[in-house]
């Protein structure tokens, strides 16, 4: 059963580029984390993997990529399902990204009663602080390094939306109690996405009201 505790309206229609693209999500089963689509009425892009079916529902059209906030496994544990359906998808990530893809110790998975690996490095794009990604044509994604919550933090933004995974949940303290977590670093990539958000419209990697504890 997919968790939408408070975060209502659950699928809201965010109208971007006239009436042209949306954004849906789903408040996934694991850890409530979220999945969302960035959709046309032809195709999406998906900006974390978590319950692939449940998304896959929303969508008008085929997947044509991933972005990824970063790869802890509640954000990721859906991929190799995805792949299965759409084994050419690009997955975005920055280097230590490709690195938690494809380690289930890095991804904090390793303990957990389902451990994930990447099956498919191939499909790993390894992006660079400040880079674009062309999403639909005109519309851009921009990928800005936020670290601190892990190394394989990015946040995504477009002109009007930010994507800012757990860096930054409105109402949350970012955590920084795992491996590799850097609490002076998550800090400021929490006020570079404040800046950032001031004029776009937050879509956080958990519902905001999750508790603390429950946020990986
Ligand atoms: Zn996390």
């Amino acid at each position: 059963m997919t968790r939408a505790g408070n975060f209502q309206p659950r699928y809201p229609l965010y109208k971007d580029k006239g009436d042209e693209m949306e954004i849906r999500w789903v408040v996934n089963t694991l850890f409530g984390s979220c999945t969302y689509a960035i959709m046309t009425g032809k195709s999406a892009w998906l900006v974390d993997c978590g319950d692939v079916d449940e998304i896959l529902q929303l969508l008008h059209g085929p997947v044509c990529g991933v972005l990824l906030t970063h790869t802890h496994f509640d954000h990721i544990y859906g991929l190799n399902r995805l792949l299965e359906l759409y084994p050419e998808v690009p997955i975005f990530t920055n280097e230590a990204g490709k690195e938690g893809l494809l380690s289930d110790k890095l991804n904090l998975s390793r303990y957990h009663e389902d451990p994930f690996v990447l099956n498919s490095p191939e499909n790993i794009r390894v992006i660079e602080d400040g880079q674009q990604v062309e999403l639909f044509e005109g519309v851009n994604v921009q990928a800005v390094f936020t670290p601190g919550h892990s190394p394989s933090c990015v946040t995504w933004m477009t002109d009007d939306a930010i994507f800012t995974g757990d860096s930054y949940i409105p109402g949350v303290k970012t955590v920084t109690i795992f491996p590799h977590a850097e609490k002076h670093l998550a800090a400021q990539s929490e006020a570079t996405i404040r800046r950032l958000a001031l004029s776009r419209h937050i879509y956080p990697g958990h519902a905001p009201q999750m508790d603390n504890n429950e946020i990986i």
